[in-house]
């Protein structure tokens, strides 16, 4: 299997959770990536401290204020992380960023469904339309002509409770607009593979496990899986698809998921 390698990396909503993890494991790579940036909405606030520590000790990591459901602010970061690269692109875009609201159906509200819309899916639309740029020069600037998250990958981090034959913890969890949008992602995530295609960009949606962060412990239980198996798992994943798999919704051992 060839060795995930990218020499720039996005990840969105890095401060916590899943997405803190994939820095960490990123950083500790036998050969890390020239950039990795780490997009949290509050870089100098407290809760994204544990990112600031790493910054200090890392010149590779670059953090980037992002708020993925504003326009404005998506924009500024492409901006801001096209400066950093100069003239090369960005291999890997994780689109992690998410939100769920624990609400049993019949409380859902239209303000619920908007919100959750929109930073789970109408974000990570934006991203790629952003960073496309970044993406396409990425895969121009890799050899081969076929696909990989080494040359150049969008990955949305969809989860299991969008699928809409397994609907999995329903008894645990109803969340309706979380399961809503995570659905409607994993159809972006088609799209964006078949648009993106011709320009050498491999798209995926990515189950992370049920993981042990603030939003996987949201409904009162323990995830069986941490923070550090789903990551490795998933970087793991990440380096063994090519272009038999773009397009796909897939788990963190790599499994593929019913739609
Ligand atoms: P956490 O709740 O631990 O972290 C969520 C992250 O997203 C935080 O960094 C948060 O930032 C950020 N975020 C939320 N809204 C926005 C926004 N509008 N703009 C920018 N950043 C935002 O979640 P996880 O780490 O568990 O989840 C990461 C991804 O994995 C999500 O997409 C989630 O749906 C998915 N997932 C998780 C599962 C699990 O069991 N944990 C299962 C299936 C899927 P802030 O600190 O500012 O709020």
């Amino acid at each position: 299997m060839a060795e995930l390698c990218v020499r720039s990396v996005l990840v969105t909503g890095a401060n916590r959770g899943i997405g803190l993890g994939l820095v960490q494991h990123f950083l500790r790579m036998p050969k890390p990536p020239q950039w990795i940036f780490a997009t949290c909405r509050d870089p100098k606030g407290q809760r994204a401290q544990e990112l600031q520590n790493l910054a200090s000790k890392h010149p590779n990591l670059v953090i980037i204020a992002l708020e993925v459901a504003n326009p404005a602010s998506i924009k500024a970061a492409a901006a801001k992380v096209g400066e950093h690269l100069g003239g090369s692109g960005l291999n890997l875009l994780i689109n992690n960023a998410g939100v769920v609201k624990p609400k049993m159906l019949d409380a859902e509200t239209l303000e619920d469904m908007t919100e959750i819309y929109t930073t789970n899916t109408a974000g990570p639309l934006l991203m790629g339309q952003a960073f496309l740029p970044l993406l396409k020069k990425a895969a121009q600037g890799s050899p081969g002509s076929g696909l990989s998250c080494s040359k150049a990958a969008i990955v949305n981090m969809s989860s299991i409770g969008g699928s809409i034959a397994s609907f999995f913890g329903w008894d645990i969890m109803q969340v309706t607009s979380y399961r809503c949008s995570k659905a409607a992602l994993n159809m972006l995530s088609k799209c964006q593979s078949l648009a993106y295609k011709e320009h050498g960009i491999l798209c995926v949606a990515l189950h992370p496990g049920w993981v042990q962060t603030d939003m996987g412990s949201a409904a009162g239980h323990t995830p069986p899986v941490t923070v550090d198996d789903s990551v490795q798992g998933m970087l793991k994943v990440l380096s063994s698809l090519s272009e038999k798999e773009t397009g796909a919704f897939l788990d963190w051992e790599g499994k593929v998921i019913p739609w």
